[in-house]
């Protein structure tokens, strides 16, 4: 049987190696939020936004250090590179990366596409185009995305997506993957698991929805659509 004492003796080996390992590439890191923790009120809350990029965000960051540090293959290789091209991950340290990998890249690109309502702005040039073409207009993508938030059954995300040639659709994907590793870039996703709202929200799930759609930084959607269909 395994004692604490076992576990704790294993745990600082375990630390110690990894110290004395060459140089895994940087190490990832928390981006700093934007703006501040209350900016999106009254949509989403200052207490949410707080614990959800602290507490959360933090947790698949250290995660994924842990998963990838282990491991000199992979330095210096971006999240989107090891998401993208997750067959050639080890098995061992797969599931990992792809589940707390997958956080890391979901949430950063989420508080970059969130803004204050009163800079929320809305879809803009080539992609207002985009989205005419496949949905008929914007008002019709909104209800798409709603029906497509509200769909994702479990804990998951909702996601407007591209390719490069600039075709846009709607994805539901769970848990934390990610539609990098379908070979499409996401352009702006809503995070549907429980801690995203439900201080606020509990289980009003529609009322959150709404809210976040509001809070969308049209600016830098409209741009990173354009960089990425350049
Ligand atoms: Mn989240």
């Amino acid at each position: 049987m395994m004692t604490r004492r076992t576990i704790l003796e294993l745990a600082t080996l375990g630390a110690a190696a990894a110290a004395a390992a060459p140089a895994a590439g940087t190490p990832f890191t928390l981006p700093k939020l934007p703006y501040a923790y209350d900016a999106l009120e009254p949509y989403i809350d200052a207490q949410t936004m707080q614990i959800h990029h602290d507490k959360h965000h933090q947790a698949y960051v250290d995660n994924l250090n842990k998963a990838v540090g282990s491991d000199p293959s992979l330095s210096g290789m971006s999240v989107e590179a090891l998401l993208q091209h997750l067959d050639t991950v080890p098995a061992a340290i797969r599931t990992q990366v792809r589940n707390q990998g997958g956080g890391h890249a979901n949430h950063s690109l989420l508080w970059q596409s969130l803004a204050p309502a009163s800079k929320s702005g809305k879809p803009g040039g080539a992609l207002a185009e985009a989205l005419t073409r496949t949905f008929g207009g914007q008002e019709k993508f909104e209800d798409a995305w709603r029906t497509a938030a509200l769909g994702v059954f479990g804990s998951g995300w909702a996601w407007l997506t591209t390719d490069r040639s600039g075709k846009v659709a709607l994805e539901q994907a769970a848990n934390q993957d990610t539609p990098l590793s379908a070979g499409r870039q996401p352009l702006v996703g809503i995070d549907v698991w429980e801690h995203a709202y439900y201080l606020k929200y509990q289980n009003r799930r529609t009322d959150y929805v709404s809210a976040f759609y509001r809070v969308i930084n049209w600016d830098f959607v409209n741009e990173r659509f354009r960089a990425l269909t350049r």
